[in-house]
């Protein structure tokens, strides 16, 4: 069955050649890709915040992760350029498709990998270079990733704890989403606080997509989605890709790795019963985040689809959630 997967941070986390020709350690790489049979997958340009390379989440009981800093504009361009490069590289390579229009999606000789920036301070405030990314390929963006920036307010790291956190997005942030819109990027809602999200869904004319998140009936940690907020992302015909972050799937919000599938799978179940299984994906955060030992790494992906099985859906929704729906969402938010 081919696979989605709605984020993976690899591009932080190695380099080109480590990615094509396989490494030690690490949640993905080209061969553990195409032996789990991973089609394609969304590929985050993440900048970190100075001195905040090592974000510690709870192991258990409650916790709360202080802001980082915001990242000025100039600094976050020069990191997320050379992030970006290596995707360019890997395509140069061989290595993957980097997905920029709908037809792109449809080819089956490569991984189809998708440009996303996870946090956008490497966007202009003015959006003067926005046309720039999106001529090199970038196919989606979250505003913000959890910390302030000129855009709007990412949602802090806490358990328990919702998602509203404080102001919604600025009005630098609200023209970046129109102007997403009108040229095809996707507006990613993950990492947003929930004012900034109820402001994604009133501005925008795509369908909502949150790209690696859970449900917080479930988990209730800061970064879930609420039951309101996914009914709102099904109403509009988009998709939550349900993240495999321990602290964001289990109900203690620990971060403990021994986490059965089953606990990914709930938070399937959940969406799905709320708003179908048209609107439920996969949203690993694969090399950024601690996952399920009975994952491991991207070649558990497998084990997850026979676990959906064995829970009872069908082959065909199983496959809505491992393929189509990324799909269909892409191909209605891209302008070609
Ligand atoms: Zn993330």
């Amino acid at each position: 069955m081919r696979i989605f997967d709605g984020h993976n941070d690899v591009l932080t986390s190695c380099e080109p050649q480590e990615f094509a020709g396989g490494r030690d350690g690490g949640h993905m790489d080209l061969p553990r890709c195409e032996a789990a049979g991973l089609g394609g997958g969304i590929f985050a340009v993440f900048v970190a915040s100075p001195g905040d390379e090592h974000l510690t989440l709870g192991t258990g009981g409650s916790y709360e992760v202080e802001l980082p800093p915001a990242i000025e504009h100039a600094d976050a361009l020069a990191s997320a350029t050379v992030s970006a490069g290596k995707l360019f590289v890997l395509e140069a390579m061989g290595a993957v498709r980097v997905a920029r229009s709908t037809a792109d999606l449809d080819t089956t000789d490569r991984i189809v990998a998708v440009l996303h920036l996870e946090g956008a301070e490497a966007i202009a405030p003015d959006l003067a270079n926005l046309e720039t990314w999106y001529e090199a390929g970038l196919r989606s963006l979250g505003p913000v990733w959890s910390r302030p920036n000129h855009f709007g307010h990412g949602v802090p790291f806490a358990f328990p704890s919702g998602a509203d956190t404080g102001p919604g997005l600025t009005s630098a942030g609200r023209e970046l989403v129109r102007r997403c819109n009108d040229l095809g990027i996707v507006v990613d809602v993950s990492h947003l606080n929930e004012q900034g999200f109820w402001d994604v869904a009133t501005l925008s004319k795509a369908p909502l997509v949150a790209s690696h998140s859970g449900a917080h009936a479930l988990c209730a940690c800061s970064r879930n989605l609420n039951d309101e907020q996914i009914d709102a992302i099904g109403g509009t015909g988009g998709l939550v890709g349900v993240v495999f972050a321990n602290p964001f799937v289990r109900e203690d919000g620990a971060d403990d790795d021994d986490t059965p599938l089953s606990t990914i799978v709930a938070h399937v179940r959940h969406i799905a019963d709320r708003i179908g299984i048209d609107h439920v994906a996969l949203g690993s955060d694969f090399d950024g985040a601690g996952i399920p030992r009975a994952m491991g790494d991207v070649t558990g992906l497998p084990l997850l689809l026979d676990a959906l099985v064995d829970a009872g859906f069908s082959h065909e929704d199983v496959a809505k959630v491992a393929w189509w729906n990324w799909r269909r969402v892409l191909g209605a938010s891209w302008s070609e």
